[in-house]
């Protein structure tokens, strides 16, 4: 059996190109363990990480951590007086809001809707990595409060032009989706998969960069089919939406029943909001009376509707109301 001993190192021995620097705020003299990533060390404490995340539990249980073998010797890097541990493939500004949740009681709250987005990914990502499930738990939860899965809800936050995670909303759905998919958060799959979906082409190929190629696939994949039942609807509209026009109550039959439509054209695309049925008749199916408006409006409405119940289907996902059980047991467990 080999022999123990200790290696203190030195900034200058941890780097190459760039030295990790010690974190200002993550780094308590009292600390016993230093975790180095790509740019920050950060001495900390290895019972309050235990708490928390199983995986840090086993990683300090094992009686060897931060040790390395050299020859028949075991060598304990330390650094500061305390075990070293590499966190190998972490960016150090992701480790920061991990551990400032963790040591911070004021860092993060799952009801904030303007954490940053950086902030709400990194969580996502780490605590899933590192099994914070408690951290897990809160961010999926804040990411499921901007993302409703019923219609009614989904439309009140797209309508919504208040920024969210310090962003538009529309430069957030990509990145959560991304972070999501790594995270194999199957409950808010199929509602981030349909918001990405909603982008056009070239935006979710600008963002889409060290996305997982088989989310990516998906992502495009059940965009198509969206874009086409969208266009159907809007091209069978003339047509079917004429057996509603006209009724019992109808001011001007004769008026009604040629409606115009204006422009549907603008809505062939993925944006499942703008077939909203209020938003069809009134900026597109212009000249109809007053009773017969609201008997259009529930017409598309209703067709809308069948389109949402199909929309998980499209990216491989059983329906809404699994994806809505799944995400209450998440937050349940
Ligand atoms: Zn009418």
């Amino acid at each position: 059996m080999g022999s123990r001993r200790g290696s203190e190192r030195r900034e200058e021995d941890l780097g190459t190109a760039e030295t990790p620097q010690r974190h200002d705020v993550l780094w308590f003299p009292d600390g016993n363990v230093v975790l180095a990533t790509d740019v920050y060390l950060f001495k900390v404490y290895k019972g309050l990480l235990s708490m928390q995340s199983s995986v840090f539990r086993d990683m300090f249980d094992l009686e060897d951590v931060g040790t390395v073998r050299s020859g028949d010797e075991a060598v304990q890097d330390m650094y500061d007086g305390a075990p070293l541990v590499t966190l190998v493939g972490d960016k150090g500004e992701d480790v920061v809001h991990l551990l400032r949740a963790v040591f911070e009681h004021n860092y993060h709250h799952r009801d904030d809707r303007n954490t940053p987005l950086d902030v709400v990914t990194a969580l996502l990502d780490l605590s899933t990595k590192y099994d914070f499930k408690e951290l897990r738990k809160d961010a999926v939860f804040q990411i499921s409060q901007q993302y409703p899965m019923v219609l009614e809800e989904f439309d009140d936050v797209n309508d919504a032009e208040t920024p969210m995670f310090g962003h538009q909303r529309s430069e957030c759905d990509i990145p959560l989706l991304k972070a999501a998919f790594k995270a194999g958060i199957d409950a808010l799959l199929p509602i981030l998969f349909l918001s990405g979906a909603c982008r056009d082409i070239s935006s979710i190929l600008r963002m889409s960069g060290s996305m997982d190629s088989e989310c990516l696939n998906i992502l495009l994949e059940g965009r198509e089919p969206l874009v086409v039942r969208i266009n159907m609807l809007l091209m069978d509209l003339p047509d079917n939406v004429q057996e509603v026009l006209g009724g019992t109550n109808c001011q001007d039959v004769k008026k009604c029943k040629k409606a115009a439509y204006e422009k549907l054209s603008y809505l062939a695309h993925s944006y499942i909001y703008h077939i909203q049925g209020y938003i069809v008749v009134d900026c597109h199916l212009r000249r109809i009376c007053q009773y017969c408006r609201p008997a259009a409006i529930k017409y598309i409405n209703k067709k809308r509707e069948e389109i949402w119940e199909d929309i998980p289907s499209l990216f491989g996902y059983p329906g809404w109301d699994d994806a809505r059980t799944k995400l209450k047991e998440l937050l349940g467990s």
